[in-house]
């Protein structure tokens, strides 16, 4: 019969890379910890209006990317392509904003149906931070600053911080007549979506990943020569605090972000490693959004950052995440001799000792020769031999020393007494 193969864009991970990942996750949950930011886990399907009022209805993610259907009561439901707008959801169905500023963060997996490709999937995994009600400029800088301290602590170099401002609404209207001018005067050279962009949303042309159309816009006007002084003091606030913490970054006048929400500060964190997938992390300010979800008017910032990506630059690197060693390995055979092995692996897990059991049935010799596969120190040996005597015998797995024989009783009260000391 014909094998079930997973849906393009939707992959497996399997035991021998999950090491690597919870590494990552145990690394971002001791930064969020040092920095007091408390997760919050939200559900992966929501209904589509918050995707579509929350990120907007002419971006990228919107139009072309979500996975949404109707469920049996009629309702419109989408799989959550990004984090931001469920935690906002969340932070305002529960008040949590009534109780003074909140950081949060979550991970786990996001959904779009993008072209797969190395670095991009249609289930990919993110790892976020979200402050709200927070304005100060600074804590867009401390905002930037965990993330950065994250992935220099994950061992990944070769990262450049581009950072941007989106200026405030005003400036964003002025800046937006010029660029569709600007657009419209060159229409002809642009790539068939940014044609349409130009009358939806000319912003996000900027954003587009079509060489040819990323070369003509280094001729296009930036947003930076029409911000407001309140824009361009607020920028220069962030740059300076960032300097401070001496975080290098360079400012890229053309980031904008895919999404819709964002104002003042915006950042990508992008490496040269990962060929045209090269944002490990990206972000900003977006201020409007909680109003926008039905709140009050709250300032906010946030980023994401793409799991696979970081998995991608660490696996390039290398690193040696053997698991730690387990303490038993039981080797057993017979029918009762297996009963008493499975009870004795119980009784010792129970104790918190690691322990693999071979339930195979095999015969010693090949049952020895995983234990020595394994990653066990020592092996345990119970036969029917050892079951009508009450005992078992001990073998060290790292030496030639000679195997040791115990009675099971004085094994077990052996083992408890070490666990005390
Ligand atoms: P890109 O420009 O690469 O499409 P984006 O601007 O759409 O990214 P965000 O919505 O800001 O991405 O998501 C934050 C991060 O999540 C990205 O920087 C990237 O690392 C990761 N990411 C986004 N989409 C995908 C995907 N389809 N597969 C894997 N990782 C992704
Ligand atoms: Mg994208």
């Amino acid at each position: 019969m014909k094998r079930l193969q997973s849906l393009r864009g939707l992959v497996d991970l399997l035991p021998e890379q999950t090491s690597l990942w919870q590494f990552i996750e145990s690394i971002a949950r001791t930064h969020f910890r040092r920095a007091g930011v408390n997760e919050i886990r939200t559900p992966l399907l929501e209904p589509t209006e918050l995707f579509a009022r929350g990120i907007g209805e002419n971006t990228d993610v919107v139009n072309k990317e979500m996975y949404s259907f109707t469920d049996r009561g009629d309702r419109s439901c989408t799989l959550r392509p990004e984090g931001t707008a469920s935690v906002v959801r969340s932070a305002l169905q529960h008040n949590l904003l009534n109780q003074g500023s909140q950081r949060f963060w979550y991970s786990g997996p996001m959904f779009r149906y993008e072209r797969p490709q190395a670095g991009r999937q249609r289930q990919f995994h993110q790892i976020g931070l979200e402050f709200h009600g927070y304005s100060d400029p600074l804590s867009d800088v401390e905002a930037i600053a965990i993330a950065w301290d994250l992935l220099i602590d994950l061992g990944i170099g070769r990262l450049s911080l581009e950072l941007n401002t989106l200026g405030n609404a005003t400036d964003r209207i002025l800046y937006r007549k010029k660029l569709s001018t600007w657009l419209l005067d060159h229409v002809n050279q642009l790539d068939e979506d940014s044609r349409q962009r130009v009358h939806t949303n000319p912003l996000r042309v900027l954003d587009s990943k079509v060489p040819s159309t990323k070369t003509l816009l280094v001729e296009a006007p930036i947003l930076t020569d029409e911000l407001s002084e309140e824009s361009y003091e607020r920028f220069s606030l962030v740059r300076e605090g960032l300097a401070n913490l001496g975080i290098p970054f360079i400012i890229n006048p053309r980031l904008v972000r895919g999404l819709d929400y964002y104002n003042h500060t915006a950042f990508e964190i992008v490496s040269d490693q990962l060929g045209s997938q090269s944002t490990v992390c990206g972000g900003g300010r977006y201020d409007g959004l909680i109003e926008q979800l039905g709140g009050s008017d709250t300032p906010a910032i946030g980023w994401a950052l793409g799991v696979e990506r970081l998995v991608l630059l660490l696996n390039q690197k290398s690193i040696d995440l053997k698991p730690s060693s387990l303490d038993f390995y039981i080797v057993n055979q017979g029918r009762i001799a297996q009963s008493v092995a499975l009870t004795l692996a119980q009784q010792l897990r129970q104790l918190g000792i690691k322990v693999e059991l071979d339930n195979s049935g095999a015969a010693f010799s090949k049952q020895f020769k995983r234990a020595h596969k394994s990653n066990c120190l020592k092996a345990i040996i119970i036969g029917d031999n050892e079951v009508n005597q009450k005992q078992l015998r001990l073998k060290d797995l790292q030496t030639d020393l000679p195997e040791e024989c115990y009675s099971i009783e004085a094994f077990l009260s052996q083992v408890t007494k070490s666990l005390d000391s």
